[in-house]
């Protein structure tokens, strides 16, 4: 038996011929191939032959009675889905084209004639046989690939090298909400937004180029809620690719889901112990790359079991979800820049289980600020509480770790917040303590100062001091520096670059530069009022003022209640200040300048200035400042930079007044550049309002004074200015 015959069962062979010996030796042939053979003796027969036996392979005789050969041929053809697709092998008695073409036409796979060669009509058949089965595995393999794909829920889609879609298939129910049939020969980049359609020309390409299968997700918003889509893109040709598109919508929110489950806490929705101590350890290692502190704040509810024994367990997990929104609130009040970054709070809070928190502030400037926040959040989850319709009072207590000083690693900074959190309950609960005494200690001196600070405005604890401005030309007082002074009560004077960068840190500021700028406009006013020819004066205003709208307004209203011109108002602002956003900075002052005010820019040189920045603004005057005028004369640094700074002032056509003038020869090198305002110590100290009058009173001897120097004549100690008593001017 030949085995390429053999398949799985033998085969039915169907032989019809009305030629009995005919069909007797192909009978007999086809069976020792290994073929069951059925026989029929004409058209008849054969058709009811082949609807009862399905056979694999006919063998048929053209010439017979009845329905002759072609006719059974072509209703074998066009009788089943098995007819359409079986191997037929006419036998033509007739050796002419005409009756070949015929037998084509009707549907034969081949052809022999008679009579028949045996030994060739062995081998027809043997290649027949073979060729039907290759086509038949390949229709059944194209088959079971459509079945496939009919199965698969992707939106297929065949894309030429150039973007446009070739072909589209769209499953049931395939609800992509960006790709249908109407899309078919438009191009990608019509289709999709250009957030999509880049990814899929780069990957189409790479497909192309490359080679392989190319893979990449992307999600698109569909009426309010983020579907998503994951992209396979293989090249099937030169000048195509194949792209599956499916929708993983549903894996992503299980993933999600997931991960909700195992990094937070189902409660709350905070992070959980694991994932809070993973966010910990990365905050520590990008601290250790660039620096930094890191804070750990550990919270523990007073008396919560008091809670839960009195109310139940279900007011009890309300009142623990309430906490977690007032830590988060607590939290974000504290920082002011990031506010709307809501997500990045809830990554740094976690519950560790019970009534037991944790707070991680990843990037600590000073020290100080963690308490800030732990006070925030004391004083938020201290107000009261209204749970399933009970009031509740609860206090919370407190630990604080800091990286590098209290630990290193995650499991010692926690541990060493927990313990810092029984101390607090040790010191009578509602309250924080650092883990470092160190830290306890300058923690309160500065949270004592800021509070002190909160309250002086109110308690009338600020003054302000003036110190004159010299024309070295006239002898001229032209004008005066406000500068701010604080009365502690217990502290005595405190010096503003004590208090003047934690009221910046505060935003304190902001109402105490308002109260300075209110108090030296009154003064100068009342100066005017008292018969002194007017003069300028000069306000310090911090960077933290000069924000639009509101320093222009408030100048506006101050102006106004002092009843002082808008000339003897000059502001004083630093590079720092102007630089940060020069275009809103040059609103502002051209706003300023709009209405009559000077402008000054403080500690000059220190900054980043340039010529060309400096000429885009609306600016009075330069002060030069005083870290380069207290080494010259000798300096040559310092006097080469001081001598640029009053060319250039001069070739912008600025004022240029020095700050800090203390000695004669300083006096005389600035006068020798032409620089002739100046303040300082030489002229006088900052002194209290009335010494200010009294000092503007001498001006005559002050002229007779200016007039004689650098011309050998003597200095102003003779007239008792320039002595460095604590007020300075003797006058
Ligand atoms: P500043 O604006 O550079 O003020 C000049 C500082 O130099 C004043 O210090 C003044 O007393 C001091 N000074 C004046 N002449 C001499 C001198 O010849 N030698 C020396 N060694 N120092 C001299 P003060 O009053 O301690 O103020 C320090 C800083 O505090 C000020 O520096 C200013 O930045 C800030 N400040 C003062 N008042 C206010 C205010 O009302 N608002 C704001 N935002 N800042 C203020
Ligand atoms: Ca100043
Ligand atoms: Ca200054």
């Amino acid at each position: 038996m030949d085995d390429l015959f053999s398949r799985d069962g033998a085969p039915v062979a169907l032989v019809v011929d009305d030629d009995r010996g005919a069909r007797l030796i192909a009978s007999s042939l086809l069976h020792d191939s290994g073929f069951i053979v059925e026989q029929a003796a004409d058209g008849i027969e054969a058709l009811s032959a082949f609807e009862r036996f399905n056979p694999s392979i006919v063998l048929l005789d053209v010439v017979m009675p009845g329905i002759d050969g072609f006719d059974v041929c072509k209703q074998i053809r066009n009788g089943s889905e098995l007819g359409r697709h079986v191997p037929i092998l006419m036998m033509t008695g007739l050796d002419d084209i005409d009756s070949i073409n015929r037998a084509y036409d009707a549907g034969a796979t081949d052809f022999i004639t008679k009579p028949i060669n045996w030994t060739i009509f062995h081998h027809r058949l043997r290649y027949m046989w073979r060729s039907t089965l290759v086509s038949d595995d390949l229709r059944k393999s194209e088959m079971k690939n459509r079945a496939l794909i009919d199965a698969l829920p992707d939106l297929l889609l065949r894309i030429s090298s150039d973007g446009r879609i070739l072909e589209l298939r769209e499953p049931n129910g395939f609800d992509q909400g960006f790709c249908c049939a109407e899309q078919l020969s438009k191009n990608i980049s019509e289709v999709f937004s250009e957030e999509v359609s880049l990814p899929i020309v780069q990957n189409l390409h790479r497909a192309l180029t490359v080679g392989g299968l190319q893979f990449f997700e992307h999600n698109v918003q569909v009426d309010e809620e983020t579907r998503y889509y994951e992209w396979r893109i293989v090249g099937s040709g030169k000048n195509e690719v194949v792209a599956i598109v499916r929708d993983i919508t549903e894996r992503k929110k299980t993933e999600e889901r997931v991960f909700r489950l195992a990094y937070h806490d189902i409660l709350t929705g905070l992070l959980n112990r694991n994932s809070f101590k993973e966010h910990l350890a990365q905050a520590l290692a990008h601290a250790q790359r660039h620096g930094g502190y890191v804070a750990t704040l550990f919270l523990d509810l007073d008396r919560f079991k008091r809670i839960n024994d009195t109310f139940g367990y279900r007011v009890g997990d309300l009142l623990l979800q309430s906490i977690a929104e007032r830590i988060q609130e607590g939290v974000r009040k504290s920082d002011r820049s990031a506010r709307h970054v809501d997500a990045q709070f809830t990554r740094r809070i976690s519950r560790l289980g019970g009534d037991e928190f944790t707070i991680l502030l990843p990037d600590v400037k000073h020290v100080q600020d963690s308490a800030r926040v732990a006070k925030r959040i004391l004083d938020s989850v201290s107000r009261p509480l209204v749970v399933a319709g009970h009031e509740i009072f609860i206090t919370a207590s407190m630990g604080i770790t800091i990286y590098p000083m209290d630990g290193e690693d995650s499991d010692t900074l926690l541990k060493n917040a927990d313990a810092a959190m029984y101390n607090a309950k040790e010191q009578g609960r509602n309250n924080y303590q650092f883990y470092s005494e160190a830290m306890n200690a300058s923690s309160f001196k500065r949270l004592s100062l800021e509070n002190a600070l909160r309250k002086a405005v109110d308690r009338q604890e600020f003054l302000v001091h003036y110190q004159p401005q010299l024309d070295m030309a006239s002898g001229r007082v032209i004008g005066m520096e406000a500068l701010l002074r604080w009365k502690h009560p217990e502290l005595g004077l405190v010096p503003p670059n004590d208090f003047i960068p934690l009221a910046e840190e505060t935003g304190l500021i902001v109402p105490i530069g308002q109260w300075v700028l209110n108090a030296a406009c009154i003064y100068n006013k009342n100066l005017q009022r008292m018969g002194l020819s007017p003069r300028r004066i000069a306000v310090n205003i911090s960077s933290l003022q000069f924000r639009p709208g509101s320093l222009v307004e408030s100048i506006r209203r101050v102006l106004k209640e002092s009843g002082l011109d808008a000339r003897w108002l000059e502001i004083e602002l630093t590079e720092s200040a102007i630089m940060k956003n020069m275009e809103e900075s040059s609103g502002i002052l051209r706003e300023l300048k709009q209405m009559g005010l000077r402008v000054a820019i403080d500690d000059f040189g220190t900054g980043y200035s340039s010529l060309a920045y400096l000429k885009r603004f609306p600016l009075d005057i330069i002060k030069i400042d005083r870290s380069f005028i207290r080494d010259i004369p000798g300096d040559h640094d310092n006097e080469a930079i001081t001598a640029a700074i009053i060319a250039m002032a001069h070739s912008l056509n600025l004022e240029v007044i020095a700050e800090g003038v203390e000695t004669e020869a300083q006096l005389e090198f600035l006068l020798a550049h032409g620089c002739h305002e100046v303040q300082g110590y030489l002229v006088s100290r900052p002194v209290p309002g009335e010494e200010m009058m009294q000092f503007i009173g001498k001006e005559r001897e002050l002229m007779t004074w200016a007039a004689r120097f650098g011309k050998g004549i003597e200095g102003l100690s003779d007239l008792g200015i320039g002595k460095t008593g604590e007020m300075g001017v003797g006058f």
